[in-house]
C-alpha cells in the first residue's frame, strides 16, 4: 500500500478547507493508495466533517505528550480524537527550525501519540549544510534513534533543503536515506520535498520509498489527486 498525505501548514481555514475536501471527495482517487489531509488545527473540525463516510484519512500537524495539562497554545491526543482526528504529523522540520523541537521532544510526542491510539508521522531529514559535510546517514541516524517500530508509525524522509524549494531529491538519493534509515527502524517511509505531480511517479517507483509527504502541491485538489495517480501508475 502506498501512503499520500498532504501536509498543508499554514494554509486554508475551516471554510477553505472544507470546499477542498468536498471537492477532493469527488476526485478520482485510485483505491490503493492511502490518503490523507494535515490541516491547521482550526480546520480539522470541517475536514473531518465534509470527508466523513470515505477513506481519505484526517492528521493533525502536530500533538502533545501529556492528555491534558498547562501546556498554552498546545493540544493533545484525546483532544484530536474527540475530533475524529486519526493520525498526526510530528516533528516537521519547520517545527524544530521555528519552534525549538529537538528529537528528545519528538520521541516524546511520537511514543504518547502512538500509546493513545493515532497513527503518526515522523519527519527526519539533514538540512543542506549537513548534506554537504556529508553528514547526512549520521544526522538521519540520530534523529530516528529514539523512535522504535510501531505498526501505527510512519517515517517521512524530508532532506530540508528540498522543502518548498523546489529542488527535489534524486530518487537515487531518496532512495538511498531511504534505505539507510529502513536498516535502522523497519516501518513505511514517506519522501517529502518539492514532490509534484510531475515528479511524483518516479520517486514513488524506487522500492524504499513508500508514499509521499506533500507541502505545497497539495494545496491544489487537481495536483494533489495528480500525485495520488502517479503512486500507481
Ligand atoms: C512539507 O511541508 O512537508 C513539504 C514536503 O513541502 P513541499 O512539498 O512544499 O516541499
Amino acid at each position: 500500500m502506498t501512503l499520500i498525505a498532504g501536509n498543508w501548514k499554514m494554509y486554508k481555514g475551516p471554510a477553505e478547507a472544507a470546499a477542498f475536501c468536498r471537492e477532493l471527495r469527488q476526485a478520482d482517487l485510485p483505491a490503493d493508495v492511502d490518503v490523507v489531509v494535515c490541516p491547521s488545527f482550526t480546520s480539522l473540525a470541517e475536514a473531518v466533517q465534509a470527508l466523513a463516510g470515505t477513506e481519505i484519512g484526517v492528521f493533525a500537524q502536530n500533538c502533545h505528550w501529556a492528555a491534558e495539562g498547562a501546556f498554552t497554545g498546545e493540544v493533545s491526543a484525546p483532544m484530536l480524537q474527540e475530533l475524529g482526528v486519526y493520525g498526526t504529523l510530528v516533528g516537521h522540520s519547520e517545527r524544530r527550525q521555528w519552534f525549538g523541537e529537538t528529537d528528545e521532544l519528538v520521541a516524546r510526542r511520537v511514543h504518547a501519540c502512538l500509546e493513545a491510539g493515532l497513527h503518526v508521522i515522523a519527519c527526519v531529514g539533514e538540512t543542506e549544510e549537513e548534506r554537504e559535510a556529508g553528514a547526512t546517514h549520521k544526522v538521519l541516524r540520530r534523529q530516528v534513534a529514539s523512535l522504535e517500530a510501531d505498526d501505527n508509525l510512519v517515517i517521512a524522509y524530508e532532506p530540508i533543503w528540498a522543502i518548498g524549494t523546489g529542488r527535489t531529491a534524486t530518487p537515487e538519493m531518496a532512495e538511498e536515506a531511504h534505505q539507510s534509515i529502513k536498516e535502522l527502524i523497519d516501518v513505511p517511509m514517506l519522501y517529502g520535498g518539492s514532490v509534484k505531480p510531475e515528479n511524483a511517479a518516479e520517486l514513488l517507483a524506487q522500492p524504499s520509498i513508500d508514499g509521499a509527504l506533500v507541502g505545497g502541491a497539495s494545496l491544489d485538489v487537481a495536483s494533489f489527486a495528480a500525485i495520488c495517480g502517479a503512486a500507481v501508475s
